[in-house]
């Protein structure tokens, strides 16, 4: 059934470079936007979870994994029971170290690449922006949130030659494309953790972006490496509330906002056709 809810994955198979702080302050950002927005922590180190003040999710029994397995054994799932509230108006289905099983546990599952796009089915009508936080590898678990894609977004660390890693991930998005589902596209690439004050940092963003731009749609915003990101993910709030006049704050507003108009063109040239 269609809806107008856009599912954006935040995927990269390398670690650190910024999935989880992306999910989290461009969840934010659209909810400040206006949108009704539900964060999914897909990930089973849970750091999505932690970022929002979620510390004891693996005590939880309510999390991603409960609606995963009630769709494996067709039992019906409870969404209340699963969707917290954060007081910067974002909801969010937690994780926890139970979701590495459910890898396993997929591979005796009949249609086991469509296991989360079939629970989130719902939840779709329900909010206007679900993003989901992949885990550090293009195993079991990223196809997943792949296969339940409208779009992707890709943070890309500013750093030199993260090429091969790229071309594994691209090669993976196309194959879920031909094989699982037609409607996914890659949002655009998002340079995080830049280090804008010296002139090897700059050169590096613009050797990126030189790389990237023949190919994939790289955002204009930069995301500058900060400690006030690292202290926000620490006091489990988004950067907006932890240092709203901060250069990180301002650069996730930006690309907020870019999104939401990238968003916008899209919807006007597909009525234009
Ligand atoms: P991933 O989810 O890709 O593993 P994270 O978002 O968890 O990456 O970021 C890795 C670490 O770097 C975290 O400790 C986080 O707080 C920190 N971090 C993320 N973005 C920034 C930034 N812009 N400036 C400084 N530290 C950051
Ligand atoms: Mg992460």
């Amino acid at each position: 059934m269609q809806s107008n809810c856009n599912v954006i994955v935040i995927a990269n198979q390398k670690g650190g470079v910024g999935k989880t702080t992306t999910t989290e302050n461009v969840g934010i950002g659209l909810a400040k936007e206006g949108k009704k927005v539900l964060l999914i922590d897909f990930d089973p180190q849970a750091d999505l979870s932690a970022s929002l003040g979620i510390r004891n999710s693996d005590n939880m029994d309510h999390t991603i994994c409960e609606a995963l397995n009630g769709i494996i054994q067709d039992i019906p799932i409870n969404y209340d029971d699963l969707i917290i509230h954060h007081d910067e108006n974002v909801d969010i289905i937690p994780s926890n170290i139970e979701l590495a099983d459910f890898e396993l546990k997929l591979v005796s599952v009949m249609s086991r690449e469509r296991i989360l796009d079939m629970t989130l089915e719902p939840l779709r009508k329900k909010y206007d922006v679900i993003l989901i936080d992949c885990p550090p590898s293009l195993g079991m678990l990223t196809i997943n949130a792949l296969s339940s894609a409208d779009k992707v977004l890709i943070p890309v660390q500013a750093q030199y030659l993260p090429a091969k890693g790229m071309t594994k991930l691209l090669g993976t998005i196309n194959k879920v494309q031909h094989q699982i589902n037609p409607r996914i596209t890659v949002l655009g690439v998002a340079i995080t953790l830049a280090n804008m004050q010296t002139n090897l940092g700059k050169s590096t963003v613009d050797t990126l972006r030189e790389n990237f731009d023949q190919h994939i749609n790289v955002f204009d915003t930069v995301i500058p490496i900060g400690v006030k990101a690292a202290e926000a993910t620490v006091v489990g709030k988004s950067v907006y509330e932890h240092a709203k006049d901060s250069n990180v704050a301002k650069a996730y507003e930006n690309l907020t906002k870019e999104i939401v108009r990238s968003q916008k063109t899209k919807h006007k040239s597909s009525h234009e056709r």
